[in-house]
This record gives C-alpha cells, structure tokens and sequence, in this order.
C-alpha cells in the first residue's frame, strides 16, 4: 500500500529536508503551502515562488493555497498571544495544520509533515507549543517531524511502521549546522535565507498592523495586503495615504488601488505613487497631495525636479513652490550643507513670484546660491545658479567672473554631459553681459 504524506512546504531548508527524508523511505510526498498578506515573498497574485522552487527540487506536486479572511480574523484575534511584534504563532500554526488536515482526508494522505525542530523557534517550536497546536488542530499523533522526531513520542505513523522511525533525525535547537552538512549529502545547495518570512514579527510592520487594528478594527485582507508598502499616514478623517518608497512599491501601489482608492502621481516629474485608500473629508485632497510632495525628493532627483518645473513653469504654481520647498528644507534638516537642496532653493527663490503671491526672495535665492557653491564647489551648475541670481540682481561683474569660471571648470567626473550643458548655457549668458 502506497503511503501518502502532506508536506507543509514553506520553501525553507528545513521543510525541503523533512521532504527528502520521506522521499529516501520511499513515501509519496505532496506538498502543500500557504500564502498570506505578510509573507515577505509573496507578490500579490503569485504563489509562494520559493515553495514553488523547493517542490520542483524535490519533484513533488505542491498545493498553493491562500491563508484568507478567517485566517486575518485568527490573526487580529489570537487566542493564544503574540510574539515579539503582532506574529500569533500558535494561532497561525493551528489555522494552517487545520487545513492541513483537510487537505490530507481531501487526496487520501495518512499524515502530516513538518520541517520543524524542537527549539528552534522560540514562539511555535517549543514543546509545549507543538502539543498545544498538533491538540487543537485535530492532528494530534498524526504529525511527523522527520528532522526532531527522535525528541517526541512515536507518532501513529511511526508506530504503525508506515514510517522508519530509525531513518528519522534528532536534530535540535537554533544552530544550523546539521542541516547545512544533511544538505551537503542530499547535494541540496539552492535553498533560502532562513531570515525570510513572516513581515509579523517585523516592529516596523508590526506597528503598522496595530494602529490599522485599532483604527479599522474590521479591516480585510485588501487593506492588509497594503500594509506591505510605503510609508503610510493616517489623515484625521479616517483615510490613508500610501507613499511608495521606491519603483518597485509604486508599481504595486497601483496594481493594489481597490475601486474607491485614489491614485496621485506628480505630473511629469519623477516622484512617488501616492494611494488614499478610504475616504477624505472636504480638503483632506489637498493634505495628501501636499505628502507626496513632501517626498519629491531624493538627493539626486532634487536638481532634476526642479529643472523640469522650471521647463514646465510650474514655479509659478504657490501649490508647487511649497512643496518643493518643504522638500528641500526637509533635506537641509538632515544635512545643513546638502549643495543640490541649497542649488534648488537658490533657483526656487529667484525664479517665484514674491510675496504676496508666493515666497520669490532675492535676497535668500543669493543666500542660497552661495551656500550651494560653497558645498559643492565643483558643480558647474551651483556656480550657474549663482551667476544667474547675481544677474537677476543686477550684480554684473562678479556674475561675469563666476560665468568664467563655469566654462573653465572640469566638473565631476560622473556629471560630464550634465557639465558640458551647463557650460554652454554659461557661455551664453556670458555672451550677453559683455
Ligand atoms: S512567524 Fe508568522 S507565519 Fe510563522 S508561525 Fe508566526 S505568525 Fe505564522
């Protein structure tokens, strides 16, 4: 009679060994593995691709399956505590054996198997966390550990001797070493970093999680997927507003965007995706675009950013200007002489219009100018910048000199077309003073 086991697969080293030990005693192996909202590896959509990997390795076909809704309401609802972030490990290792279970009565298989080992996981591998869960997922005795199982009383499979026991291993604790040397002999070298994993046991993510608790106490899975990205800010009417961090973020920002979010981007500059999720009171628009603002800035988009408002005449817009603005001074709170943030506010002061429309100052555009050139004196733009407001002030002769200088300058190695522009645009408003 064929013997057929479950393999919880998490595409980790340690499942893709308890795999292989039943493989060696000739066991038919299927694996099955579960996809939730704070798996770090887990694109919206996909399956889990490192169990996918993992169950191609060891030639066995792998159940995906997605951990759903019930499981969120385990997770904001523990039974049985929490770790050291909002990780329930015991509620989440009952809820997954549970359905493991179903899975083994669904494609007649006679037990289930872990990569578990006895202490290496200080929340779910205890002893008395592995009896507490094998009792309340309805799997008690029928949980075979093939890397620990020396450690535990006999399992009905072992004792019915539809598996080895004495094939079976005693490894124990937190070191990896045995399990790097066993897969050494299975010749097994493509496997994960064991630091992957669950983004609940991550603090940043983690407070996240908590405040959407108790802000949204009955949030689902979609407003749980979107905890993975970007910064997030709570409006005082309830709503959110997502700002990714990077390209990547962005992207999933957009493709996560339910029916009623609103999706905010910077017209034609390089900048943040921004996602309201909920909804905004009247003005409450205005706040989210003035974060995404706030996060037009990386260092070295700053000069960038400006130049094409600058194309797109967009300094004369009070609403740009203050973002830009805010921007920059935000990056002079981190470092008081960042040059390309000095350059920005020297062209943003000159180029605005006054008060009382909007915040243009010569007298601070120089200012800023200077500060610029001081820092970074080897940027042909900084000292661009500097003639430029010097000629708006009528200061002629020293704008003449600086403009000189633009044109003689080498200029960073890594800016030179950047340079080579800049020195003709030099060249040319020389041309006009003279
Ligand atoms: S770390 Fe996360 S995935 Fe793992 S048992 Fe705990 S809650 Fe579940």
């Amino acid at each position: 009679m064929e013997i057929k086991a479950v393999l919880l697969l998490s595409g980790g080293l340690d499942s893709i060994l308890a795999g292989r030990l039943l493989l060696e005693q000739g066991i038919a192996v299927e694996a099955l593995n579960f996809t939730s909202p704070f798996c770090n590896c887990t694109p919206k959509n996909f399956g889990c691709s490192a169990a996918q990997q993992a169950a191609n390795q060891l030639g066995i076909p792998v159940k995906i399956k997605a951990c759903g809704e019930a499981y969120l309401e385990i997770m904001k609802h523990p039974r049985f505590g929490r770790g050291s972030g909002m990780n329930a490990c015991l509620d989440c290792r009952v809820h997954l054996f549970a359905r493991a279970k179903e899975y083994m009565a669904e494609i007649g298989a006679s037990f289930v198997a872990t990569g578990e080992v006895l202490g290496e996981r200080p929340m779910s591998q205890r002893r008395d966390a592995m009896h507490i869960i094998e009792r309340e997922s309805g799997l008690e005795g029928f949980i075979v550990r093939p890397l620990s199982a020396q450690h535990f009383k006999p399992s009905i499979p072992e004792v019915q001797g539809w598996v080895d026991r004495s094939r079976l291993l005693a490894f124990q604790g937190r070191g990896r070493a045995p399990q790097i040397q066993l897969a050494e002999q299975f010749n097994i070298h493509d496997y994960p970093c064991p630091a992957g994993g669950c983004l609940l046991t991550d603090k940043e993510f983690s407070l996240k999680f908590r405040e959407l608790l108790e802000h949204q106490p009955d949030f689902k899975l979609p407003d749980a997927r979107l905890l993975k990205y970007g910064r997030h800010f709570r409006l005082p009417g309830g709503a959110k507003v997502i700002v990714g961090r990077n390209e990547n973020e962005n992207h999933s920002l957009q493709q996560l965007a339910g029916e009623k979010d609103s999706l905010l981007s910077p017209d034609g500059i390089p900048g943040p995706t921004v996602l309201v999720h909920g909804t905004l009171r009247p003005g409450e628009l205005e706040q989210a675009k003035q974060i995404l603002i706030a996060y037009l800035k990386g260092a070295k988009n700053e000069v960038w950013i400006i130049q094409a408002a600058e194309e797109r005449g967009i300094l004369n817009s009070l609403f740009a200007v203050d973002g830009i603005a805010r921007s920059m001074e935000k990056a002079l709170a981190i470092n008081p002489k960042d040059g390309n943030a000095q350059h920005v506010l020297g062209v943003l002061y000159r180029k605005a219009p006054g008060w009382p429309l909007s915040r243009g100052d010569m007298k601070k555009s120089l200012e800023y100018a200077r500060a610029a050139v001081a820092d970074k004196p080897d940027v042909v733009l900084h000292h661009l910048g500097l003639a430029e407001t010097l000629v708006a002030m009528g200061q002629k002769e020293e704008a003449k000199m600086i403009l000189q200088k633009c044109i003689e300058l080498p200029g960073p190695a890594d800016f030179q077309p950047e340079t080579k522009l800049d020195r003709e645009k030099a060249r040319s408003l020389l041309a006009t003073l003279k």
